[in-house]
């Protein structure tokens, strides 16, 4: 990978390799763009097979997370970290300590919080060496329950936009994914009156939802095909691929799982199917909501009711798609760099502090 050719190509302002002996730490921290604000992003743990995988993998989703918190209208940037290594053994005290002490370091130009394999738990040990985390137990916590109730208001204002009606009473409704997000997303559904078709690649997370829901379980493969209204992907990404894309029934594709769509190009072949899709990171940006509320002290109300204005913002994204003739997916993405533009240019307005 060309490294100055990519990070040119899409403004990356910078990537930082580092690294203590003493306890094993090998990360990295991209800042994608701090034009809105500090840049904001979870901290993730993985046992990359090589370096280029890491490297491409903390590009990818530092600018991911500077798209989605401007689509979300949130006055902060993008950024993540990936630490390399084995989640199961490399975790101690010492290891988020010396993570700490790093993201101290940054100076508030990054904010980190937890992500695949960390949790609240570790992120208070990389409180004690920093102020710049958040997600932690005592103030805003999981962020799961906000990201869950956006991807419900996601789900709602896709069926208005489809059916002019945004009530879900009577839907039929597939979610793929039965975790974090998709265990809070069926309570919403099934409160709301939807018919819940359900896959995990988990038996026991299967059986979980069945003992608490009414509801039909299919096997992992078989979810695409379901003859649902709606789909709400909420495990892995890149389940909207060339062959899963032959499959669908649905009108709606609507759920948590980030890089929904295997390549770009497979929104506009969902546009072309009449297929509606609600643009994950829209979608799925109450976590992130949720997390930007907390301060000194956290702000749950206002939380929430920045998480419920994903429904009018998706709205726009419709709007947008329909208006330009664009999938839903670029329109999401015009609305956010539009945003980071004409906010950048607003602030090159000399003010005497
Ligand atoms: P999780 O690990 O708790 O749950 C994911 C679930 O998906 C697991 O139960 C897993 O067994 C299941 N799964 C994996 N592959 C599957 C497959 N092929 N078929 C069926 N089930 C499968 O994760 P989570 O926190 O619930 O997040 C779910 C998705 O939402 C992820 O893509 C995550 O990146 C995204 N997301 C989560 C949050 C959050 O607040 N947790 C915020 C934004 C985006």
């Amino acid at each position: 990978m060309k490294i100055f050719d990519y990070i040119e190509k899409y403004a990356y302002e910078e990537l930082v390799f580092f690294h203590d002996n003493t306890t094993g730490l090998k990360g990295i921290t991209c800042i994608h763009s701090t034009k809105l604000g500090p840049s904001l992003g979870g901290t993730r743990i993985w046992n990359y097979k090589h370096e280029d995988d890491a490297i491409e993998d903390v590009l990818r989703l530092a600018r991911g997370m500077t798209l989605k918190s401007s689509a979300a209208g949130l006055d902060v940037g993008g950024g993540k970290t990936v630490l390399i290594g084995d989640p199961e053994k490399v975790k101690s005290e010492g290891y988020f300590r010396a993570f700490g002490r790093f993201v101290e370091s940054l100076n508030g130009r990054y904010i980190t919080a937890e992500d695949v394999n960390t949790s609240p738990d570790d992120m208070e040990f990389v409180a004690k060496e920093t102020q710049f985390v958040k997600g932690l137990r005592h103030k805003s916590g999981d962020p799961s329950p906000m990201t869950a109730y956006g991807v419900y208001q996601a789900i709602r204002a896709s069926a208005f936009k489809y059916w002019g009606d945004s009530s879900l009473r009577g839907k039929k409704i597939s979610v793929q994914g039965l975790g974090h997000v998709g265990s809070y997303l069926c309570k919403h559904l099934y409160d709301e009156g939807a018919i819940l078709t359900v896959s995990d690649i988990n038996d026991k997370k299967v059986k979980a939802i069945m003992s608490a829901y009414d509801c039909t379980a299919v096997a992992v493969d078989e979810i695409y095909s379901q003859d649902v209204d709606i789909f709400a992907p909420c495990g892995l990404g890149a389940v909207v691929n060339d062959d899963t894309i032959k499959q669908f029934k649905c009108s709606v594709i609507a759920g948590a799982a980030n890089n929904v769509l295997k390549e770009d190009t497979h929104g506009d072949v969902l546009k072309s199917k009449s297929i509606l899709y609600a643009p994950d990171y829209v979608a799925n940006a109450g976590g992130v909501i949720n997390i930007s509320f907390e301060g000194d002290v956290y702000d749950k109300d206002s939380a929430i009711r920045t998480t419920e204005k994903i429904y009018d913002r998706l709205l726009n994204i419709f709007e947008i798609s329909e208006t330009e003739k664009i999938s839903t997916n670029k329109a999401a993405d015009k609305m956010a760099l539009d945003r980071i533009e004409c906010l950048s240019k607003i602030h090159s307005t000399y003010i005497r502090k």
